[in-house]
C-alpha cells in the first residue's frame, strides 16, 4: 500500500489521528521502530485494510518539540513542530514566571507573544501601571496583546500573531486559556467532541493532546500538559542564554564558567550597574538559577 504524507492531529496514548492531504483523518497507530509520534508531527502512513487502522510509517524531522522529563527521567514527547509560545497571565503579573517562560522559549528556538488577558477588569491605574510593566519586554522585541477573552476585546491582533503559525497556550490555571481557545474557535467544544469519538475513546481524556485549525489559518494544540508545560531541564551554564538581552555580554565576563551570581568582573553584573539590564531580570535570573538541581551545575 503507498504510503501518504499526514499531520498528527491528535494522540490519545497509542492511537493517533492523522490528516490526510484532503482534509479527512483517520486514526492510526506507530510501528514501535519510529518512537513516539504527538499532535503537529508530519509523519509518513498507510491505510489500514477494511476498517483496520492505519500504520504510521515514518515521522518526519522536527524543527521544534515539547518534551516532559518522567518521575524515571526518561524524556517524553508532548508535541512538535510549535513555533511560538502565548503566554497568558491575568492583568496583575508576575515577572519571575514570565521570565521563566520567556527563558522556555528562547532555549526552544521558539517565538514568544505575552498576552494580558481579563483587562474587562483592570481600571486606567492598573492598565497603565502594566504598560510600564512591560515595557522592558517590548523593548527585547516580545509582542504583547491585551486582551478580553469576556469583551472579545484585542482578540483580532491577537488571531493575527497566531495566522500561518503553530502555537500553544501557556501560563497559569485560571488565567483564562480555555476561555481564549473558544473565543478563538468557534467549534471548539464541537471539534473536542469529534476528535474524541475518532480516537474511539468517546471523549476528552486528561491525557490527550490535540491540534485545532484556526478559521484564518494556523493551528493550536491543546492539551493539559502542553498548558502547564515549562522547561525544568535547564543546565547553569546556558541560563543567561535564555535573557536575551544578556546575551551580548556573556563573553566579557573573566570567567569562561561565570554564572554572573556576584563573581568578580562579571560583564552581567556590570551592565546591570550601568542600566543596560534591568535589576528585575537579573533577580529573575538569580532566581531560577538558584531553583535549578545541583547536577546542573556541572
Ligand atoms: P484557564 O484555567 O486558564 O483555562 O482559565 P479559564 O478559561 O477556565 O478561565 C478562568 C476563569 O476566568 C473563568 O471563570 C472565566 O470565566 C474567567 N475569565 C476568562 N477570561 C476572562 C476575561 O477576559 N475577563 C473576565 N472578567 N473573566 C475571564
Ligand atoms: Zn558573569
Amino acid at each position: 500500500m503507498t504510503a501518504q504524507s499526514g499531520l498528527v492531529i491528535a494522540n490519545f496514548g497509542q492511537t493517533l489521528l492523522v490528516e490526510a492531504g484532503d482534509g479527512t483523518s483517520r486514526p492510526c497507530v506507530a510501528r514501535k521502530s519510529i518512537g513516539q509520534a504527538v499532535c503537529g508531527d508530519r509523519v509518513l502512513w498507510q491505510a489500514g485494510r477494511g476498517g483496520a487502522h492505519g500504520a504510521v510509517i515514518a515521522i518526519e524531522t522536527r524543527h521544534s518539540l515539547l518534551a516532559r522529563t518522567d518521575a524515571r527521567g526518561k524524556s517524553r514527547p508532548l508535541c512538535a513542530n510549535i513555533d511560538q509560545l502565548i503566554m497568558v497571565t491575568s492583568p496583575v503579573i508576575n515577572h519571575s514566571l514570565i521570565d521563566h517562560y520567556l527563558v522556555t522559549a528562547e532555549l526552544l528556538g521558539l517565538g514568544m507573544v505575552l498576552v494580558v488577558n481579563k483587562m474587562d477588569l483592570a481600571d486606567e491605574t492598573r492598565t497603565m501601571k502594566l504598560r510600564d510593566e512591560m515595557a522592558g519586554y517590548r523593548a527585547m522585541g516580545y509582542e504583547l496583546r491585551l486582551v478580553s477573552a469576556r469583551t472579545q476585546r484585542g482578540l483580532p491582533e491577537l488571531d493575527a500573531l497566531l495566522k500561518d503559525r503553530t502555537s500553544v497556550f501557556v501560563g497559569e490555571s485560571g488565567v483564562g486559556k480555555s476561555s481564549l481557545l473558544q473565543a478563538l474557535l468557534p467549534d471548539h467544544e464541537i471539534r473536542v467532541g469529534a476528535l474524541s469519538e475518532a480516537s474511539g475513546k468517546g471523549r476528552h481524556t486528561t491525557t490527550s493532546t490535540l491540534l485545532f485549525h484556526l478559521p484564518h489559518g494556523g493551528d493550536i494544540i491543546d492539551s493539559p500538559g502542553v498548558r502547564e508545560f515549562r522547561l525544568w531541564n535547564i543546565r547553569a551554564a546556558e541560563l543567561a542564554q535564555g535573557f536575551r538581552e544578556f546575551r551580548s555580554f556573556l563573553d566579557d565576563c573573566r570567567f569562561r564558567d561565570c554564572v554572573h551570581d556576584g563573581e568578580p568582573d562579571c560583564a552581567v553584573n556590570h551592565a546591570c550597574e550601568q542600566g543596560k539590564i534591568s535589576r528585575q531580570r537579573l533577580e529573575s535570573y538569580r532566581a531560577i538559577l538558584h531553583g535549578l538541581p545541583a547536577e546542573k551545575y556541572d
